[in-house]
């Protein structure tokens, strides 16, 4: 029996799990036949857990036993902003560790993100084990274009604690590209516009064959389909306040009842343009039932969530600017994601790039089979000529060289930096060593020197961001230099070499020149928690 390596789509929201079989690339359902799984664990009271479909509809029973969206808080510190902001809409219970990282409380239990990452995997592991009659133990995942060095490495070690090795993590819109481009030979410029339930993304690739260039990408972590179902639940609790002058919205229970139904009524106006619906409510604290009778036409929903559209189209026209494209050069538009269902996406990305998305493409799935379809090349089986596999010459173009080519004719995919990678200096700044939007995989050394005389210890707070202020940006870890021979400062030189791999992967290596003596630091070490650390900033070196 060969071996099959599966792609998954670990989404916000739902996850997709798909192989290759005989070159053709399909979606593994579960036994009710759905192909898409709700990215939801339940923790039931006797410690087991339910997963997917099945865990769904213990969202509004049980709504503090019940964890969604830990995509959101995986690879976060937890005094992040964005976990800040989070707090308040999660039922369940999110607590600080001591390395600050956030951990879902259950009972008495406390689960780090990844590991609820970690159960979605298994339960999609153990579906496709059904499904194909055999064990599947490598798997192909894809993460949004933007995640960070820290949150690609608690996806890849979700991975590793369900069991899968995880053969490469591929940005998603990179694998929905593959999905519409790989085999048929195509040499264009396309936009994949992937609008999620917690994420947004886009990135713009230059096809060529089989090679699949990002020119760029730009991303928001934090706009997604949950921001319409906000929007909604407003409505509703307006509604509520004005007929009955309750006020509902510091009730978990309530609000998250009203989130449930607020995502469903948005999906209902994908296909209708007026949806109306009696919602009853308790009175919070109270068994008394208070009464709405709901109504929202599509025109309405298109005027209060415009400006979340908008700010999607924002930034796409980062995205142009950072590969110096004007719209009118990009030749298809592929979306991507539950959300592009959604009429009033699908008209302002028709509006803004001046062209009609290529259809028959599935947005749930595609990124799911673009991961099975790039999975399988790294087999065998995948080289077979069924899955496409081109005689693609690598010397074709220069600006391949240094780049390994994958053999056999597989897809090369290459992708660039999301954030600016650089190490804290003397004066609080970042000094960036890897910038921004460079095509991976990528290595570059600068060199720095220490900041007072006889130094003998350097430390290197490495951070991620695109900001100049290391307050803006995200600290990856600390690497450290002791015993360095005492000398007068600016002579003591110090070489920091960042290398980052086509998983996106930073690997970190210092040298102090005169003496040879280095540090190097694996930042993608599983299970390692390289995370906010406090320094001495008397140890830090200057540019
Ligand atoms: P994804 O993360 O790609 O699975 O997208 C999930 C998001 O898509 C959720 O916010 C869903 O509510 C949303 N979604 C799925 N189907 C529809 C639909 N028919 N209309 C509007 N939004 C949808």
């Amino acid at each position: 029996m060969s071996e099959l390596v599966v792609g998954i789509d670990l989404g916000t929201s739902n996850s997709v799990i798909s192989v290759v079989l005989e070159g053709e690339a399909i979606v593994i359902p579960d036994e009710a036949g759905n192909r898409i799984h709700p990215s939801v664990v339940y923790f039931r009271e006797d410690g087991q857990t339910v997963v997917g479909n099945q865990a769904w509809r213990f969202r509004a029973e049980h709504p503090q036993r019940t964890v969604y969206s830990a995509k959101r808080l995986i690879g976060r510190p937890f005094d992040s902003p964005e976990i800040k902001m989070l707090m308040g809409s999660f039922p369940f219970a999110v607590i600080p560790a001591e390395d600050n990282t956030p951990r879902i409380q259950i009972d008495n239990q406390l689960h780090p993100p990844e590991g609820i990452g970690a159960r979605v995997l298994h339960y999609l592991k153990s579906l496709a084990e059904q499904y194909l009659g055999q064990a599947v133990d490598k798997a192909v995942i894809t993460v949004p274009a933007n995640f960070d060095e820290a949150q690609r490495r608690a996806t890849k070690r979700a991975g590793e604690l369900a069991g899968l090795e995880v053969m490469r993590l591929v940005n998603e819109p990179t694998a929905a590209a593959l999905a519409y481009g790989y085999g048929a030979r195509k040499r264009e410029r396309v936009a994949i516009y992937d609008f999620g339930g917690g994420t947004f993304d886009v990135t713009l690739l230059e096809l060529r064959d089989n090679v699949f260039e990002v020119l760029s990408t730009a991303g928001n972590t934090y706009l997604g389909g949950d921001d319409f179902d906000n929007r909604l639940v407003a409505l509703m609790m307006n509604a509520f306040e004005r007929q009955h002058q309750v006020d509902l919205s510091a009730d978990h229970y309530s609000r998250q009842r009203l989130r449930v139904l607020a995502e469903h009524l948005k999906c209902e106006l994908s296909h209708n343009e007026v949806i109306r619906q009696r919602i009853v409510e308790y009175v919070p604290g109270t068994m008394t039932e208070i009464e709405i009778d709901f109504q929202l036409s599509r025109q309405e929903f298109n005027e209060r969530c415009r400006d979340i559209v908008d700010q999607s189209l924002q930034t796409c026209q980062e995205a142009l600017q950072t590969a110096g494209l004007q719209r009118a050069e990009l030749e298809h538009l592929v979306l991507v994601g539950g959300s592009t269902r959604i009429p009033l996406v699908q008209q302002r990305t028709r509006e803004f790039f001046n062209r009609e998305p290529v259809l028959g493409i599935n947005p749930d799935e595609v990124v799911s089979i673009g991961a099975a379809v790039f999975g399988a090349s790294l087999t065998d089986q995948g080289r077979a000529p069924q899955v496409g596999a081109a005689n693609f010459d690598p010397n074709d173009d220069s600006w391949m060289e240094g780049l390994e080519e994958d053999g056999g004719g597989g897809p090369l995919l290459i992708d660039v930096t999301p954030h600016a990678l650089g190490v804290a200096t003397v004066g609080g700044v970042m000094d960036i060593i890897i910038e921004r939007n460079g095509q991976l995989p990528l290595e570059r050394s600068r060199y720095f020197s220490t900041s007072r005389d006889n130094q003998t210890r350097v430390v290197l707070p490495v951070y991620s961001g695109n900001s100049r202020r290391i307050e803006e940006n995200q600290q990856l870890g600390m690497i450290e230099l002791t015993d360095i021979p005492p000398g007068p400062r600016e002579e003591v030189q110090i070489e920091v070499t960042f290398e980052v791999d086509t998983n996106g992967m930073l690997s970190i290596r210092a040298t102090d020149m005169r003496t040879g003596l280095n540090q190097f630091v694996r930042l993608s070490i599983t299970g390692d928690s390289v995370g906010q650390e406090s320094y001495d900033t008397s140890d830090l070196l200057m540019t």
